[in-house]
């Protein structure tokens, strides 16, 4: 199959990169012109684990390409994705759709043959029958049809999620269409990843429905975390208590600084948004933003008050500022508010995150950027854990006491015993236990 990619972004790139390494002839298409150079000199403008050598290997074996010249790489294409960012619009919290908009009339312009048209970017229900309307008005004699394809990969684990999914979901009720979206998954279903057939409508909201659910049992767990701290328990105990059960499953029960990231924030919001319109509130989701949003800042005063209710003149050392481990995605990371409360509360911060600084600099100009993990502690007065890498899970705890000015340990990912900690010297909070 011929694939054109519209957007080589987190998703474009590696959905992409995979469906040549299909055995697909894939160009990824950006207007982003620094993207489109760096990816032509073989430099990968994101950090994703093993994409480098993904797009070395298809592109040395003649199957992915990459142009800013959208309307030479759709007439032969038999498929179009979509796969361009749907941040929050500014003011409402509604998708903004003025990107896939944009890209749906300039693909109108230069369709030749029956092309099938992929939403694969998160978009609100109906926004399939608008990029229908738009490409109809811009191009009447078009013979094309609209699918929507939803995807659900992490970042930092996306090329495995993309090349063994739990599924993938197709919406098109087009047997034309359905055929060639069969044929593109068709390695998929070797392995056993079931493709499910639905309306497009079906298809669109799927995918928010998971990001709802998702962030509901995240803002559950955090939830039952701070009533653990009030009566004495340990919410891994009782994630682990309640994970075990089947029907509850142990994924996304780990309790934290709230959820963060490119996905989850703005899709409740677009969720909530949709259901208001159509007048189907959705008072669980709404719930699930609004606590979501102020554990941010209150996980900032959790700091605070480790460090005995004061810091101004102090100096806190933050590790890690991406939303997530392995990925230098800073969208929303919890990192910032946790930071601005500190900031605000007279702190002065320094910071180290593995793969994330270029991006934080844009959101926090005013910290000190450190080189690795131990620079930061020096002379700070707490150190704290905001996001899980694996460089900071085994980290010498007897030489961090020696660094630091206060022997203060804020673990926001539960990721260290208290014992080991309280061994080293460091007193020791974390989230629910
Ligand atoms: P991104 O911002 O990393 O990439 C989008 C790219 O599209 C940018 O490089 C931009 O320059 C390009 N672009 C915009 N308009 C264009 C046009 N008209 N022509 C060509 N290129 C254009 O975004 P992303 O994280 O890849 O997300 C894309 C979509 O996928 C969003 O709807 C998002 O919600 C969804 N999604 C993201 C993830 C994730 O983990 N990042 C996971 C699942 C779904």
């Amino acid at each position: 199959m011929k694939i054109t990619m519209i957007g080589s972004g987190y998703v474009g790139l590696v959905s992409g990169a995979c469906f040549a390494d299909f055995g697909h002839d894939v160009i990824c298409v950006d207007k982003d012109a620094g993207k489109i150079e760096a990816l032509l000199a073989g430099r990968i403008p994101i950090f994703e684990p093993g994409l480098e050598q993904l797009v070395a290997n298809n592109v040395a074996a003649g199957r992915l390409s990459f142009t800013t010249d959208l309307a030479s790489a759709v007439p032969e294409a038999d498929a179009v994705f979509i796969a361009v960012g749907t941040p929050s619009r500014r003011g409402d919290g509604h998708a903004d759709l003025r990107y896939v908009y944009a890209a749906a009339a300039e693909v109108a312009a230069s369709l030749k043959g029956f092309t099938v048209i992929v939403d694969k970017s998160t978009v609100p229900v109906g926004t399939g029958d608008e990029v229908e309307r738009i490409i109809r008005q811009t191009n009447p004699d078009a013979e094309f049809a609209v699918v929507s394809n939803p995807e659900f990969l992490r970042e930092g684990a996306a090329i495995d999620d993309f090349k063994r999914p739990d599924r993938v979901v197709i919406g098109s009720d087009d047997p034309r269409a359905l055929e060639v979206m069969r044929q593109i998954y068709r390695p998929l279903a070797l392995g056993r990843s079931p493709i499910i057939e639905m309306s497009r409508r079906g298809a669109e909201l799927t995918k928010y429905a998971g990001n709802a659910f998702l962030a509901t049992k995240i803002t559950f767990i955090n939830e039952i975390a701070d009533l653990c701290e009030k009566v004495g328990a340990d919410v891994q105990d009782v994630a682990r208590g309640i994970g075990l059960d089947n029907r509850i499953g142990s994924k996304f029960l780990h309790a934290g600084p709230g959820y963060g990231g490119s996905c989850f924030p703005k899709d409740t919001l677009a969720l909530l948004k949709t259901a208001q319109d159509h007048e189907a509130p959705q008072r669980i989701v709404e719930a699930v933003v609004a606590v979501n949003d102020q554990r941010k800042r209150a996980m900032g005063r959790k700091v605070i008050h480790a460090c005995g209710g004061d810091v101004r003149g102090k100096t806190i050392a933050v590790l890690g500022l991406t939303f997530k481990p392995n990925t230098d995605d800073m969208r929303d990371s919890p990192a910032i508010a946790i930071v601005q409360t500190l900031q605000d509360a007279g702190a002065t911060i320094r910071a180290f995150d593995p793969e994330g600084m270029e991006q934080a600099r844009k959101d926090l100009p005013d910290i000190t950027y450190c080189g690795n993990a131990y620079e930061t502690m020096e002379d700070a007065d707490a150190l704290v854990i905001v996001t899980e890498w694996d460089a900071f899970r085994a980290l010498d705890l007897p030489r961090a006491k020696s660094l630091l000015r206060a022997p203060i340990l804020v673990d926001l990912r539960n990721i260290y015993p208290r014992d080991m900690v309280e061994a080293a010297g460091l007193t020791y909070s974390a989230v629910g236990r």
